[in-house]
């Protein structure tokens, strides 16, 4: 497995550039390069980020801007959403990230099928601009989403991903966890989500996030410090099932403590190996 910060660390002050020798020093292996709001580096730097992450083995991924809606009844939201889905593939291409992240969209007044079909058809119009911008290195990486008025329970994720080539789910477990009202207890409830993201879509890799969360009847409230207070999905039992499946599998830490959280979530995962 595969641990590392979504963004910069939070004791990181140098460059975004060189911020993988400061992950690698601290004994991490990933790293998310936060767009979420808006794709605003340079194809220069991004080359450097690149080499940067090479040398470090630090495997990179790119979260996308927030602001898309691919089911929107907009036609000026549609186009902006496709706009920063392209320059997002363009600049995941400079630094190599082998995913791209992002939330699909929100139902807003649409049923689940008819948003479903919106945002499918989006995708459509994304593919053909990619294709004729002949940008054709990218992995997208629709993520599962934390609100229940948000395009993006892990049955919609796998049909987007289904149905389009270079579409890979990202897994939130914590979103999952709150949309469902906390059902990720155990390690039963992880095996589920595995063994179906392995016969819909024949996985046996698998790019996530994690983090505690507080929910509502809405679902995703906060993100909070892993092990913190009463906050769930618990973590030991997602790295007991993914040990036992010797899945290839990288998580994203997104708790307030970023790097210090992706640390104790290797440490727990090492614990885990120990008693195998
Ligand atoms: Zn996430």
């Amino acid at each position: 497995m595969r641990f590392g910060p979504a963004g910069n660390p939070l004791g990181y002050r140098g460059k975004t550039v060189e911020v993988c020798d400061y992950i690698r020093g601290r004994g991490l292996d990933a790293y998310e390069y936060q767009a979420t709001y808006g794709v605003r580096i340079k194809k220069q730097s991004a080359l450097e980020l690149k080499k940067n992450s090479e040398k470090n083995n630090i495997l990179v991924s790119m979260h996308a801007p927030y602001y898309i809606n691919l089911s929107s009844d907009k036609d000026d939201v549609i186009e902006r959403s496709i706009m920063r889905l392209v320059q997002s593939a363009k600049a995941a291409e400079w630094m190599g990230a082998y995913r791209i992240v992002f939330h699909p969209g929100f139902y807003t007044k649409y049923t689940p099928g008819e948003a479903m079909a919106r945002c499918k058809k989006t995708i459509g119009k994304l593919e053909e601009q990619l294709e004729s911008l002949q940008v054709s290195d990218y992995t997208f990486a629709p993520e599962t989403t934390g609100k229940k008025s948000q395009l993006g329970s892990l049955d919609e994720i796998i049909e987007i991903c289904r149905d389009h080539e270079n579409f890979t789910p990202t897994v939130d477990f914590a979103h999952l966890h709150a949309r469902s009202g906390g059902k990720l207890r155990g390690k039963d409830d992880y095996g589920g989500i595995f063994s179906k993201l392995e016969d819909e879509l024949g996985l046996n890799k698998l790019h996530s996030h994690f983090t505690s969360i507080e929910f509502t009847d809405k679902g995703e409230r906060r993100h909070h410090v892993l092990f913190e207070d009463n906050y769930g999905p618990p973590l030991a039992p997602l790295l007991e099932e993914v040990a036992e499946r010797g899945w290839d599998v990288t998580i994203i830490c997104e708790t307030p403590l970023l790097d210090e959280d992706a640390l104790r979530m290797q440490r727990a995962y090492q614990e885990v190996l120990r008693k195998f």
